[in-house]
């Protein structure tokens, strides 16, 4: 994605990876066959049906701030179940650069939610040894999120040690804070609540004189597909009929105020606006 400037907000996209990941039907409860026969989704498919698919965070700059949203993939992560990521190696940090932004100038990670592929840079392994990346930033999480998965993480294998690896060393540090939904992180910058896909998922919203001008939406969808049908939850959704309610819930709000979304997963300029089409919603990203 190229730098947008939202208002006062600055937002720069650091991505870790891009590429095919899997067919809809893989991944998506009760797609239709034909879901993906739209003209707007070509570009985000590959020849043999796949969809493309991003793993990135947002840098988010606004009064002074430099405001860190979801850690992604990482590097050296151990994820025996994922070839493609496992002990892997990515240019993350030279995005980070790119943004004018060194590792010690992020003064707030926020953290959607901690699946595996938004925790990642959270920690990096120094002579061997898990180290906080961002040590001069406040970590925000929600109190669902942070208990749910630092106590039963070892019950989803998918997971593998990013718990241990790259959440704990940055806990132990006493880096992290709780925040709920309805707090403002930053002058016009709001957390929002978005469970479903995890169990205390969040957002952030930024509002200028009563608009919400940008959302960050964490995994409200997956992929484009998911606003051409807001009613296919994933098969990693904690509870699929609250993460299909909140999408369908904020994809409306999101069109009806004209809010531009920052779509995590969504590859390339994964900027843009929900428009309603058919039974949902088409994305048109800003250029
Ligand atoms: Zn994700």
């Amino acid at each position: 994605m190229t730098p947008k400037t939202i208002g006062s907000l600055q937002v720069f996209a650091c991505v870790d990876s891009t590429g095919p990941t899997r067919v809809p039907a893989e991944m998506l409860k009760d797609v239709p066959a034909n879901a993906t026969a739209l003209d707007w989704l070509a570009p985000y498919l590959a020849a043999d049906g796949r969809m493309i698919m991003a793993y990135q965070s947002f840098v988010l700059k606004l009064d002074g701030r430099v405001i860190l949203v979801d850690c992604a993939i990482g590097e050296d992560g151990n994820f025996p179940a994922r070839p493609d990521w496992h002990e892997k190696k990515s240019n993350w940090l030279a995005h980070l650069g790119q943004a004018g932004v060194t590792p010690d100038q992020v003064d707030t990670v926020f953290l959607t939610h901690l699946h595996m592929d938004h925790t990642g840079w959270l920690t990096r392994k120094d002579v061997g040894e898990w180290v906080p990346t961002f040590p001069n930033a406040r970590h925000l999480v929600s109190q669902t999120e942070f208990d749910f998965w630092t106590t039963r993480h070892t019950e989803f294998p998918y997971m593998s040690t990013s718990i241990p690896d790259s959440v704990a060393p940055v806990a132990d540090a006493g880096l992290i804070d709780i925040v709920a939904p309805g707090a403002a992180i930053a002058e016009g910058l709001k957390v929002v609540d978005l469970a479903g896909h995890s169990p205390g998922m969040i957002g952030l919203e930024y509002t200028e004189q009563g608009s919400v001008l940008a959302a960050f939406n964490a995994d409200l969808m997956h992929h484009p597909v998911q606003m051409a049908h807001p009613q296919c939850a994933t098969m990693f959704c904690s509870d699929p009929e609250a993460a299909i309610a909140t999408r369908k819930a904020k994809l409306a709000q999101y069109a009806e105020a004209r809010t531009v979304m920052f779509n995590n997963h969504f590859p390339g300029e994964c900027a843009g606006h929900a428009v309603p089409s058919g039974d949902g919603f088409e994305f048109v990203p800003l250029t």
